[in-house]
């Protein structure tokens, strides 16, 4: 088959590779008709998630349809068309049957690696480095799906695959950094990163009851898109500080949650950038944790800070006593996306969300790394990139 591969820092291309096999008799194998590159996939691109190894095949949000199960499957049959939730989850352990679970205890081949570097593991997930299980992702013609009773979501109802193929990530993942906000009617919620999942946070805080959402970006035809899902919208390269702003937008007080939609390769201006930059680059920090500072220090006393930017490992000038002496809460997240997807089809369903709004590209499978190219250099007001079989 054709699969997208990492080959390299900076480097990707569409190879043929072995069709993936039934290995345990909860596997199913998908055919997968649409997938997408996410902005998490950037920092693979980048080299910033690692292990990686040559040949890996990418790719964490996919859909398609069944063409193959093993003999313990109940659920699915051959024909089904499914999405694929991109964490991998056993469905029995004690985080899965908490509902978290981005966390399954029994789906990540490397926890013991992964517990060093982080020192619990999390759960596994598909094309997503060997800290994650080492899983072949979904940029592909086909992908062996574990556990398949438990995490693929069956459409029916005629969708299309662009309606409802984020309910792999991006969607659950904004909804929950939403979530995760415990929003109370008229709440101000700020979201850093107008990329998708900033969009999808964004049109979540509205569902939850927010009434004001404030959105935080550089680029002009995000901050624009920010605006069609009725966010006001901050520059954060016209302004001298993002914080001040944002407390002068909220009479003083500061915003009552903030959501870092952004993650570790933040952008920003000045020393402090430069700073984060540089250390980076010769491995004294991992992740330029700019958004965060910011979302910090603007949020009123007493509020949420929400992290579903993904960070890999360590950050520098992390403001502890603004956090303690400011009484605010962090809630941080990989999306528990099993929790959300049967929900949010509801919410597609009625028409309350639109996810295709988020699309601007449209390639085949076989362009992927002119897709990922055009996504990395924000080419051509890329926002989101999706890949057709
Ligand atoms: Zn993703
Ligand atoms: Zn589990």
């Amino acid at each position: 088959m054709k699969a997208t591969c990492w080959m390299g820092k900076k480097h990707v291309e569409v190879r043929d590779v072995p069709d993936p096999q039934i290995l345990n008799q909860t596997d199913a194998i998908v055919r997968i008709t649409s997938t997408a590159i996410c902005g998490s996939d950037l920092h693979l691109y980048n080299g910033f998630v690692q292990p990686m190894m040559k040949g890996d095949v990418l790719g964490h949000e996919f859909m398609g349809e069944v063409v193959e199960v093993g003999r313990r499957v109940q659920t699915l049959k051959v024909g089904d068309r499914v999405v694929v939730p991109f964490t991998i989850a056993c469905g029995n352990c004690w985080q899965c049957r908490h509902d978290n679970w981005s966390l399954c205890e029994n789906s990540n081949p490397n926890g013991a690696l992964a517990e060093k570097a982080l020192g619990h593991a999390a759960s596994g997930a598909f094309g997503y480095s060997h800290l994650t299980g080492g899983f072949a992702g979904g940029q592909a013609e086909f992908a062996r799906v574990p556990f398949a009773d438990v995490g693929p979501l069956k459409i029916e109802n005629g969708f299309s695959d662009e309606q409802v193929l984020f309910l792999s990530d991006i969607l659950p993942t904004g909804y929950m950094g939403a979530e995760m906000c415990d929003i109370t009617p008229g709440d101000t919620v700020a979201v850093w990163g107008c990329g998708p999942v900033g969009l999808f946070a964004i049109m979540s805080a509205y569902l939850l009851g927010a009434e004001r959402v404030i959105a935080i970006d550089r680029l002009d035809y995000r901050l624009e898109m920010a605006r069609k899902c009725r966010a006001e919208t901050v520059n954060y390269e016209t302004v001298e500080s993002v914080s001040e702003t944002l407390i002068e937008m909220t009479a003083g007080r500061g915003p009552d949650a903030c959501i870092d939609a952004v993650g570790l390769e933040a952008h920003g201006h000045g020393p402090a950038y430069l700073y984060d930059r540089t250390k980076q680059a010769v491995g004294l920090e991992t992740d330029r944790p700019i958004a965060l500072r910011e979302a910090i220090t603007a949020c009123r006393n007493g509020g949420t800070i929400s992290v579903i930017g993904v960070y890999g490992g360590l950050v520098d000038k992390f403001p502890l006593g603004t956090i303690m002496n400011r009484s605010l809460t962090i809630k941080a997240g990989q999306c528990h996306v099993h929790r959300y997807m049967r929900p949010l089809l509801e919410r597609i369903q009625n028409r309350e969300i639109d996810p295709t709004l988020v699309i601007t590209h449209r390639l085949p499978l076989s362009d992927a790394a002119k897709g990922y190219d055009i996504f990395l250099n924000k080419e051509d007001n890329c926002e989101k990139v999706v890949l057709h079989t």
